[in-house]
């Protein structure tokens, strides 16, 4: 293997990526030795196989994961993705990112993060329903409302959930909704979740144009990603009269730079499911797609997408990122010295944990709320959450990154010193 190569793979691990932030941050708040180990390491890895009947009968055994990272401000909380390329080390990175992002936005949770390896577009419902039962019954004295509480994540979504909660009350002998959050209403989800990461993304994007005194009208936006996060975004960014010029799946992007029609766009996609072949834009590719000119560029797709390669052509002002991961900490320090605005995952993609937050409450206190108040408080907790860090990082002299980093290990340091550790 090439040095070059070897360079590009630890740019893009994802545990090296939430290291590296955190070593930083914690050099800065002069984090004493044993803390910074103690916070370093996950509380547990918890690895499963999972045996499941596919419908031509054979068996096939998955593996799948959990990784609670740390339950010092309460338990573990974070999705479940399906996907094929899920590895142990990306779940741990997860697992600290959720942390530190439940820390941030101050909401009483610790981090986990849990996957399997699958590929769910080749599964029939009834192989996914069987995957989803036996992960959580070999992981069922590991989860509770009071332990660590799953929640959508990559391919994962209200079905699931639902089968989550369900065979984890089965084991329980009672029915416990709080065990995870994303449910269908129906079965003690909340109003507004579904919408809430979208819906986060677009308050604190909103409020960085305030600071930058951009108005909706003029400021032009791409989003990479029309999954549940892209596509939400792009719909209240353009009933905020912003300019959505590009957005993006898997397959391409598409592109009129007069601004697209994001409901005309939405049901296209509805109707087709892809955006290739939308009549009133131009194709582009993904890569294109990341050095548009642009104001505000909201990746909302996967890890990874801004690297050291791209970084220097990136024309976006502010970056808002609704994926976890998106930029790698090399092109980080390339779009610092350009002056872009990065409002960082843990902060800007923050609203669906909020809400699952929101959700958990609600579980317990057995009492609903209406949308509007789901989505006032959501838009309190986003608003206080992304003022609190700008002025953090001004006091301290940091980027947006680091200032994140640092107001949520602090938080849990605080947490941490206070309860002791019971070694
Ligand atoms: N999977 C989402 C995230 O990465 C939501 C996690 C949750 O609601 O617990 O933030």
């Amino acid at each position: 293997m090439s040095i070059v190569t070897r360079v590009q793979d630890s740019e893009i691990n994802p545990f090296e990526a939430v290291m590296s932030r955190f070593d930083i941050a914690a050099q800065k708040l002069n984090l004493d030795d044993g803390l910074y180990q103690f916070l370093r390491y996950p509380r547990r890895e918890i690895t499963v196989y999972i045996p499941v009947f596919m419908d031509t009968g054979r068996l096939q055994v998955f593996t799948g994961y959990r990784v609670q990272h740390n339950i010092s401000r309460g338990p573990s909380k974070g999705g479940l993705r399906f996907a094929p390329d899920v590895t142990l080390d990306e779940i741990k990175a997860l697992a600290a990112w959720m942390t530190w992002k439940c820390a941030v936005v101050n909401i009483p949770f610790g981090g986990a993060k849990g996957g399997v390896v699958c590929d769910p577009p080749q599964m029939s419902s009834g192989e996914l329903e069987r995957l989803t039962r036996r992960y959580t019954a070999e992981l069922f004295e590991f989860l509770g409302p009071e332990k660590d509480v799953p929640a959508p994540d990559i391919n994962t979504n209200e079905q699931i959930m639902a089968w989550v909660m369900d065979t984890y009350s089965m084991h329980a002998r009672q029915t416990v909704t709080g065990v995870i959050t994303g449910k269908p209403l129906e079965l003690g989800g909340s109003a507004g979740r579904k919408e809430a990461t979208g819906r986060g993304l677009m308050i604190v994007a909103v409020e960085a144009c305030k600071k930058f005194n951009l108005a909706p009208q003029d400021t032009r936006v791409v989003i990479q990603g029309f999954g549940n996060v892209g596509s939400v975004t792009a719909q209240l960014l353009y009933e905020q009269g912003f300019k959505v010029v590009a957005v993006s799946d898997i397959r391409c992007g598409i592109y009129n730079p007069e601004g697209l029609d994001i409901p005309r766009v939405t049901e296209y996609q509805r109707r087709n499911r892809i955006l290739d072949g939308y009549p009133e834009a131009d194709r582009i590719t993904n890569a294109e797609l990341l050095e548009l000119p642009c104001d505000i560029l909201v990746p909302a797709a996967t890890e990874n997408q801004i690297t050291s390669r791209n970084a220097p052509r990136i024309k976006a002002r502010i970056i808002a990122e609704g994926a976890n991961g998106p930029t790698t900490a090399k092109a980080d320090l390339i779009l610092e010295s350009n002056h872009v605005f990065i409002i960082p995952d843990i902060l800007a993609n923050a609203g669906g944990v909020t809400v699952s937050y929101f959700e958990w409450v609600q579980d317990r206190q057995g009492y609903f709320w209406k949308e509007s108040v789901v989505n006032e408080r959501l838009g309190d907790y986003m608003t206080a959450s992304f003022h609190e860090v700008v002025k953090y990082s001004e006091t301290h002299n940091v980027n947006m990154r680091i200032a994140s980093y640092m107001l949520a290990i602090d938080r849990v340091a605080r947490g941490t010193r206070l309860r002791g550790i019971y070694a």
